[in-house]
């Protein structure tokens, strides 16, 4: 199989987060038939929809010949590993990884929607992702990144260092 693009996207906001994301990208590149190609800076944001301190998230761009379920299900078992704990939505979470982009798929199942949903609506995706992908990146359905950008303008982000 060709690899494909996938774009990850991570955040956490317990603990340390931003030593969570850099050992959580470390992670990712253990993952199997995957390797990192590129990894954004740091990013400091507030929380959306959700409760507790700030997150720091970072967008992570891979190959990969594993399938998207696949993907997800490494996903998954990175972020068991970093002990997340899901006592009710949106809770805090030590680590939340999700799969962005899976080449220019679109998959839309139960278990899975890519392009992630909610990407489109959130600084702390599209920031990190345009210094990886562009801002000429368009994401399925909602325009490009430079298109997006100004609509999430007013959501509070740092950018703090390379990861
Ligand atoms: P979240 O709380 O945002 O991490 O949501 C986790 C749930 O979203 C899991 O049950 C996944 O099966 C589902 N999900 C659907 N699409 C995605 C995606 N693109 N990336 C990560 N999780 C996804």
């Amino acid at each position: 199989m060709v690899p494909l693009l996938a774009y990850v996207g991570l955040g956490a906001n317990l603990g340390d987060p931003a030593d969570t994301v850099r050992t959580a990208i470390e992670a990712l590149a253990r993952m199997p038939a995957s390797r990192v190609e590129a990894v954004s800076a740091l990013y400091r944001s507030a929380p959306i929809d959700a409760e507790g301190p700030e997150f720091v998230n970072a967008v992570v761009a891979l190959h990969t010949t594993l399938s998207a379920y696949e993907l997800l299900a490494q996903l998954q078992a990175i972020e068991a590993e970093f002990g997340r704990e899901r006592p009710y939505q949106n809770a805090p979470r030590t680590l939340d990884l999700d799969l962005l982009l899976y080449g220019d798929r679109e998959i839309a199942s139960d278990d899975l929607t890519v392009p992630h949903p909610r990407m489109h609506q959130r600084a702390f995706v599209l920031r990190p992702l345009a210094e990886l992908a562009g801002d000429g990146l368009v994401i399925g359905g909602h325009g490009s990144i430079a298109s997006l950008l100004p609509l999430v303008a007013a959501q509070p982000i740092t950018r703090l260092e390379t990861a």
